[in-house]
């Protein structure tokens, strides 16, 4: 009824390149705007759309309402990441719905990043790397969303085409106290810069956490102490 109903908007989180100190990325964020509830995060209703397979329906309601502002976004020179679920990785029919969009848009894939988890790629890694591969060859960029907390394989930043690394907020929280944490983002840094993919650090929360990332000039920041999800009306007000 929700998706009826059109009560699922798009929030975007802006992502700040120390190197420019600019703006040229945004993750899509959901959220369910509830006639009584007001709004909800997808942590409260995303693991049960998957479990309904709902799912389905919702990712390509977030394509599509990505694809309608992609043009204003990609001529602020903002590329926008879109959040992929497990399920979307055994979805062929998905591959139809977006080479649709891709006919009638060809040029907005490649302003748009598909972040995709290393579970869910784990999942049933053949079957994902055919669907990525499909989608890579209609120029969406892959992004490793919450990077060092599942398998990590290192096979599949060898097999999968990957454009981009995302460590996970997890291990940026607890860097400024915790040297193993400061030790894994090094890693992960390094695997970028030897990989050749952009590095994004998601969860920068406070001063803290900024000081420490500028030590890696390269690396995309991403969190509450830089920008809040916000709606996009608010978010290019700002930018203009
Ligand atoms: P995620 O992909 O890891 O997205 C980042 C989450 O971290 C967002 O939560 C964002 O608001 C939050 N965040 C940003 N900066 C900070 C920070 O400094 N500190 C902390 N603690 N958190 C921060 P949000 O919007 O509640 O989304 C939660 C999760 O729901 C996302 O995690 C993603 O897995 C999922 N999700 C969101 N939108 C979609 C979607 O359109 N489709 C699918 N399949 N999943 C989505
Ligand atoms: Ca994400
Ligand atoms: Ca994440």
């Amino acid at each position: 009824k929700a998706i009826t109903d059109n009560e699922f908007c798009l929030f975007f989180q802006p992502k700040l390149n120390l190197r420019t100190n600019s703006i040229n990325q945004a993750e899509v964020l959901l959220r369910w705007n509830h006639p009584v509830h007001g709004l909800i995060a997808p942590g409260a209703f995303i693991e049960l759309a998957e479990q309904t397979g709902m799912i389905r329906d919702i990712t390509r309601l977030v394509l599509k309402q990505t694809y309608a502002i992609i043009t204003l976004c990609a001529n602020q020179n903002i590329r926008l990441s879109v959040n992929l679920s497990a399920m979307d990785l055994e979805d062929f029919s998905l591959i139809d719905f977006m080479q649709t969009l891709h006919k009638q848009q060809p040029d907005a894939s490649r302003h748009i990043v598909l972040e995709i988890t290393e579970s869910a790629a784990m999942r049933d890694p053949e079957q994902a790397l055919d669907i990525l591969n499909q989608l890579a060859a209609m120029h969406f960029q892959i992004a490793v969303d919450d990077f060092g907390t599942g398998y990590s394989s290192l096979t599949y930043l060898k097999q999968l085409p990957i454009h981009e690394l995302k460590i996970d907020r997890s291990f940026v929280l607890e860097a400024p106290t915790d040297n193993n944490d400061k030790l894994i983002i090094d890693m992960i840094v390094s695997l970028g810069r030897l990989f050749q993919l952009e590095v994004v650090a998601e969860g920068v929360e406070n001063q803290s956490h900024f000081d420490l990332l500028q030590e890696y000039p390269e690396v995309i920041l991403q969190g509450y102490h830089l920008h809040r999800p916000e709606p996009l009306e608010s978010w290019l007000e700002k930018l203009n």
